[in-house]
């Protein structure tokens, strides 16, 4: 099997979840090459303050650096503006080879929403990540409502690791330990560039 896969996020900052989602997905999905995609402005985070593109970009290379596999792409943030998926999705679509699209389940149970879905769709297998039994169900409820609009859709179980962006930016901040939570070139580029408030007494 092969195939290409994108996971966008806002990756403020990446994180072992991410690596581990990232990872997994290469196995489950058999892909053969893997497009991390840090997004400008997310259209569903409007007006919140983002470490700069710059940044989030090198940490991305950081943590996934070893992994030829797997690239980090400037497209969304060269582009900037909100990082709307239908247009990054024209740019790397190739015709005859759909593109797995990473959504965690509450991106899944609203693609169908999203701008100019029906044209994303031509291109991408949209894939599910549930992270429990539970939601496993929700999701597989919602696949079959989007097939049945002549949607692609895969469904992939994933075991989470209780972490995230937010929770690792407050621990920063308050100068509490991010052991297990960053890769330590990712951590140590923070502290040396001094983000998230991390370095300050
Ligand atoms: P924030 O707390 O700022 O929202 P986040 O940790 O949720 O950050 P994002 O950049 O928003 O990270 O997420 C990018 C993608 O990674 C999303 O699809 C999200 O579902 C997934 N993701 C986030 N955290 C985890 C995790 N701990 N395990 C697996 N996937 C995750
Ligand atoms: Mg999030």
């Amino acid at each position: 099997m092969s195939g290409t896969g994108i996971f966008g996020g806002s990756f403020d900052p990446v994180h072992e979840g991410h690596r581990k989602l990232a990872l997994e997905a290469i196995g489950q999905l058999g892909l053969d090459r893997l497009i991390v995609m840090p997004t400008a402005t997310s259209p569903f985070k409007i007006g919140r303050k983002h470490t700069s593109g710059a940044d989030r970009l090198a940490m991305c290379k950081l943590a996934f650096d070893g992994h030829p596999e797997i690239e980090t792409s400037d497209l969304e943030l060269k582009r900037g503006g909100v990082s709307f998926t239908y247009l990054t999705v024209k740019e790397l679509a190739r015709p005859g080879q759909k593109l797995y699209l990473l959504t965690g389940a509450d991106a899944f149970l609203s693609v169908q929403r999203w701008k100019y879905a029906p044209l994303i769709a031509q291109d991408v297998f949209f894939v599910g990540v549930s992270r429990s039994d539970h939601e496993q169900d929700e999701l597989k409820k919602h696949a079959d409502y989007l097939q049945a609009l002549g949607f692609s859709v895969q469904l992939m179980p994933f075991a989470p690791l209780p972490i995230s962006s937010t929770e690792i930016r407050r621990r920063l901040k308050l100068g509490l330990s991010t052991e297990g939570l960053l890769l330590p070139p990712v951590r140590d580029y923070i502290f040396s560039h001094g983000l998230y408030g991390s370095g300050k007494p």
